[in-house]
C-alpha cells in the first residue's frame, strides 16, 4: 500500500509528522501520529478526522467536568498526566474532585479517565460512574455527528496524500 516515507500532518492535533511509530490505514489511506493518544482518538472517530482536509474543518468541542475520587492518593500525579494530554486545558485538583476542561476534538473523557486509573485514582461509584459512562456515550455521538454533519459531510473520500 502506501509506504513512501514523507512527512505527514496528524490529523487530529495538526502536527507534522514524519516516520511515526504510530500509524492506521483508513480507506487504503495511512495516516500518521504524533502519540498514542491521537491514534487512538482517531479510531474512535476516523470518518471525522479522515474527511477533515484541514485541522480547522474539525470545529473545537470544548468540555468541563468534575470528576469525583472515590481512592488513591497520587492526585499530584494525576493532575501531571493530565496536564501533559493534548487537548487538555485545565486540571484543578479539590479536595476529592478533578475539575477538567478539554477539547473533545482531541481527548475523550475515556482517555482521561485511562490515565486518571493509571495514576492510581480510583473514581466515585454508583450514580457518578453512570453519570460518566453518560458522558463517554454522549462524546462518541458528538464525534459521530461531527463526522457526518461537518463540511465534509458529502464527500467521503479520505484527503489526498502530498
Ligand atoms: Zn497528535
Amino acid at each position: 500500500m502506501n509506504s513512501r516515507t514523507q512527512t505527514q500532518r496528524d490529523p487530529v492535533c495538526g502536527m507534522t509528522v514524519s516516520d511515526s511509530a504510530h500509524t492506521t490505514v483508513y480507506h487504503a489511506v495511512t495516516f500518521h501520529f504524533c502519540s498514542a493518544q491521537c491514534l487512538a482518538h482517531f479510531l474512535e472517530a476516523p470518518a471525522l478526522y479522515a474527511g477533515a482536509v484541514r485541522r480547522e474543518d474539525v470545529k473545537a468541542m470544548p468540555k468541563s467536568h468534575v470528576l469525583r475520587i472515590s481512592t488513591g492518593a497520587a492526585l499530584d500525579e494525576a493532575c501531571r498526566r493530565l496536564r501533559a494530554m493534548m487537548g487538555v486545558t485545565s486540571v484543578q485538583a479539590e479536595a476529592n474532585r478533578l475539575h477538567v476542561d478539554y477539547d473533545l476534538r482531541q481527548v475523550s473523557l475515556s482517555q482521561l479517565e485511562a490515565e486518571i486509573q493509571a495514576a492510581g485514582i480510583v473514581l466515585k461509584g454508583g450514580l457518578h460512574a453512570l453519570r460518566r459512562s453518560l458522558w463517554r456515550f454522549t462524546e462518541h455521538n458528538e464525534l459521530q455527528n461531527a463526522a457526518r454533519s461537518g463540511p465534509q459531510a458529502c464527500c467521503n473520500r479520505p484527503p489526498t496524500p502530498r
